[in-house]
C-alpha cells in the first residue's frame, strides 16, 4: 500500500515533469522533433531545466502539505498555501486559478471567489482541468472514506473551479485511485456509482472509458482530446493510466497525446502510480525531479496517517452557508 500511495503522488510529478517541455505543442510536432518522448527534456515550454515539476504538481504537494501538517480538511489552510505559491511567482499557472488566487490574496474569502467568479465565466472557459490536476492527496488521505473524499474532493476544487464538471472529475479521479489503493480491479466502477450525482457530459466521458476496459467497446474507438477542459483531460487520463501496460507506457502515451500534456500526463501518471506502484517508475526519471523524496515521504504520511474530516464544513455545506451549486 504505501508504494502505491507514494505512486500517486510520484506518477503525478512524472508525468508533470515529462509532459512539461512539449505542452502547447500537438503530436505530429512532438513527434517530429522529439519521437517518442520517453526522457526528461531541458528547455521547451517555459525553459526549465530537464525534471521540473509545475503548477500540478506544486499545488497537489500544497494540499497535501496542508492535510499532513494540519492533520485535516482545512480548506482555508489549503487555499492559504495557494497564494502563498502564487505569490512565489510561478512561471505557470492557469488564468481561472490566478485571478482566483489573486482575489483571495486581496481578501475575499476562499468559500465566495471561485463561486463567484464562476458564474460570470462563458461556456467554454469555465470548466478547465486546473483543479483535477492537483486533487490526488485527497485520494489517499480519505481512501475508505468515501463521503469525506466526495466532499473533500468538491470543496477544494471549488476554491479556484466550482464548475460541477470540475468539482465531479476531483470526486472520480479520487474515488477512482482510492479504489486502487484499496486493490480494487475496477476502480471506476465504484468511482461512478459514488458520482451517480455527477453531471451527465462527464459520467459519459468516464463510461467511455469503462466500455473498453470491459470489452465492450473497442479503444479505437475514443477518440481523446488533448485540450485544458477537464472532461476530456480526466477521460484521457484514465484511459491512459487504467488501460497501460506500465506506468511508464501510461504516462508517455499521455504526453505523446500534444496539447496540455503535463496535466494529462499527471493525471494519467497519478492514476498509473496507484496502480503499478512507486518502485515501477523509472528511476531516471525520479532522479531528475528533485522533489522525489519529499514527494514519496508526502504520500506515504498521506497513507498513514489519521486525517480528519471536520464536521463544521458539512455543516457548512447543509446549512446552505456554503453553497457548492451542484
Ligand atoms: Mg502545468
Amino acid at each position: 500500500m504505501r508504494d502505491s500511495a507514494a505512486g500517486v503522488l510520484l506518477g503525478l510529478a512524472c508525468g508533470d515533469a515529462l509532459g512539461r517541455p512539449v505542452e502547447f505543442q500537438q503530436t505530429a510536432s512532438i513527434q517530429r522533433r522529439h519521437g517518442r518522448v520517453t526522457e526528461m527534456l531541458a528547455n521547451g515550454a517555459h525553459g526549465q531545466p530537464a525534471g521540473t515539476i509545475t503548477d500540478d504538481t506544486k499545488m497537489a504537494l500544497c494540499i497535501a502539505q496542508s492535510l499532513v501538517e494540519s492533520g485535516s480538511f482545512d480548506p482555508d489552510d489549503v487555499a492559504g498555501r495557494f497564494v502563498e505559491w502564487y505569490q512565489s511567482g510561478p512561471f505557470d499557472i492557469g488564468i481561472l486559478t490566478s485571478t482566483i488566487l489573486r482575489r483571495l490574496r486581496n481578501g475575499d474569502a476562499w468559500d465566495e471567489a471561485g463561486i463567484d467568479e464562476w458564474k460570470h465565466l462563458p461556456e467554454g472557459s469555465n470548466a478547465g482541468n486546473g483543479s483535477v490536476m492537483r486533487c490526488a492527496p485527497y485520494g489517499i488521505a480519505f481512501a475508505g472514506e468515501p463521503d469525506a473524499l466526495v466532499t473533500a474532493s468538491r470543496v477544494s476544487s471549488a476554491i479556484t473551479h466550482a464548475d460541477p464538471r470540475c468539482q465531479w472529475g476531483c470526486v472520480i479521479l479520487n474515488a477512482t485511485l482510492a479504489g486502487l489503493l484499496a486493490g480494487e480491479k475496477q476502480p471506476l466502477t465504484s468511482a461512478l456509482e459514488l458520482a451517480a450525482d455527477a453531471p451527465a457530459e462527464l459520467r459519459t466521458a468516464c463510461e467511455a472509458v469503462l466500455s473498453i476496459m470491459e470489452g465492450s467497446e473497442s479503444a479505437t474507438d475514443l477518440e481523446l482530446a488533448n485540450s485544458g477542459y477537464v472532461v476530456t483531460t480526466l477521460q484521457a487520463g484514465l484511459y491512459h493510466g487504467l488501460t497501460a501496460e506500465s506506468v511508464e507506457d501510461a504516462i508517455v502515451e499521455a504526453v505523446m497525446l500534444g496539447g496540455d500534456t503535463d496535466t494529462i500526463a499527471a493525471v494519467a501518471g497519478a492514476v498509473a502510480g496507484a496502480r503499478f506502484g512507486a518502485s515501477e517508475l523509472p528511476d531516471r526519471w525520479l532522479r531528475a525531479i528533485d522533489e522525489t523524496a519529499e514527494i514519496r515521504e508526502l504520500g506515504q504520511q498521506l497513507d498513514t496517517m489519521e486525517i480528519s474530516f471536520p464536521e463544521s464544513i458539512v455543516e457548512k455545506l447543509s446549512s446552505g452557508q456554503f453553497d457548492l451549486q451542484a
